[in-house]
């Protein structure tokens, strides 16, 4: 951490921080130049708090040096992390692929999504049991039927399943049904949440906030991390913005931007992101092409009918011919996608 002084600070406000900075059992090292000085602090630098010190008598401003999200970042972890979902893989040169609906359907529909996007080579089944809705009137998910029904569709065609957990008071309740819990965009800062989800030890999917920066990302990893639970794995949706053109704003550059900070996995989510089926092929393949470490695509058999997202489902088909698309790539770039059963 480096302090900057006031040009007009005093030698007395000067030495105050000094004992302040040794009192903590940090080195203060005094860096007099012609127009300013420089104190930098030399230790373990979260034994002092930047605020408090920026606050004090003479100085002009703190820059930390570490990033404050430590066990997110690259710096504390250089190799990247590699995230287990019952078996299936993200990070560290494994590539996976999550499908299925947004809300999870009746048992017919599901069975049938299930079968097509396993057959497509998809790795995890996905579905809304709770939908963290915009309006209180929209369908807001079948709660813990719709869990059950997951789980046993996922057993059913050998997918482990992804479910979205709105509520600290079920996380109980989903780990007992899910193999990933999905952390929604509009709850990414609810701390209550998150440390909750940190005190388990399944993997957990963290959307990006739609107005978050990277650095808030993160910080809300670095909960989840700090409760003791290792499995985060990012995921860009698109961000809020001017341009109503597609329902976000995908922004590719995260993912290798993250990648550079944080040693997480970080995956792209391009049906939130563009809310357009025609833009998911080629805006998910982008994502590939930036170094993501997987793909979460929406997948419905009947867009007119789906109780959540529709108009931005890709048919089974559709799926199918991006999902090989997505293998081509990811094999071009040395990353490794498991072959599930169906695909050749
Ligand atoms: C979803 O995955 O269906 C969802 C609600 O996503 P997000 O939180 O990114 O909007
Ligand atoms: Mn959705």
């Amino acid at each position: 951490m480096i302090i900057i002084l006031k040009s007009d600070a005093t030698p007395q406000e000067q030495e105050q921080l000094i004992t302040q900075i040794e009192s903590a059992g940090l080195q203060a090292h005094l860096s007099e130049g012609t127009f300013r000085t420089i104190l930098g602090i030399i230790g373990d630098e979260s034994l002092v708090d930047a605020d408090q010190l920026r606050a004090a008598p003479g100085v002009a401003d703190v820059v930390p040096v570490l990033p404050p999200y430590k066990l997110a970042s690259r710096d504390a972890h250089p190799q990247s992390s590699i995230v287990d979902v019952a078996g299936v893989k993200f990070g560290g040169g494994h590539l996976a692929f999550i499908a299925g609906p947004c809300a999870v359907e009746e048992p017919e529909r599901m069975a049938s999504i299930a079968k097509s996007v396993k057959a497509a080579g998809a790795h995890i089944l996905r579905g809304g049991a709770y939908k963290p809705r915009t309006s209180p009137y929209s369908y807001q998910g079948q709660g813990l039927e719709g869990l059950k029904l997951l789980r046993a569709i996922g057993d059913e065609f050998g997918l482990p399943v992804v479910s979205e957990v709105t509520d600290p008071r079920n996380v109980d309740q989903l780990v007992e049904y899910v193999d990933m819990l999905q952390i929604g965009a509009r709850n990414m800062q609810n701390f209550v949440l998150l440390t909750e989800v940190g005190q388990t030890k399944t993997p957990v999917l963290m959307k990006r906030g739609m107005s978050a920066t990277l650095t808030d990302l993160l910080m809300c990893a670095e909960y989840v991390l700090s409760q003791g639970n290792p499995n985060v794995v990012l995921c860009e949706r698109g961000i809020k913005s001017f341009d109503s053109s597609t329902r976000n704003l995908y922004d590719v550059a995260a993912v290798p931007a993250i990648q550079q900070l944080s040693h997480l996995p970080i995956i792209v989510d391009p049906s939130h992101a563009t809310g357009r089926p025609e833009l998911i092929p080629p805006c998910a393949l982008a994502g590939i092409a930036a170094g993501a470490d997987g793909v979460h695509i929406e997948v419905h058999d009947k867009p007119s009918e789906a109780m959540s997202d529709g108009p931005q489902a890709l048919l089974p088909e559709q799926y199918a011919e991006l999902a090989e698309q997505m293998r081509q790539l990811a094999s071009l770039l040395n990353k490794q996608v498991p072959v599930t059963e169906g695909v050749s």
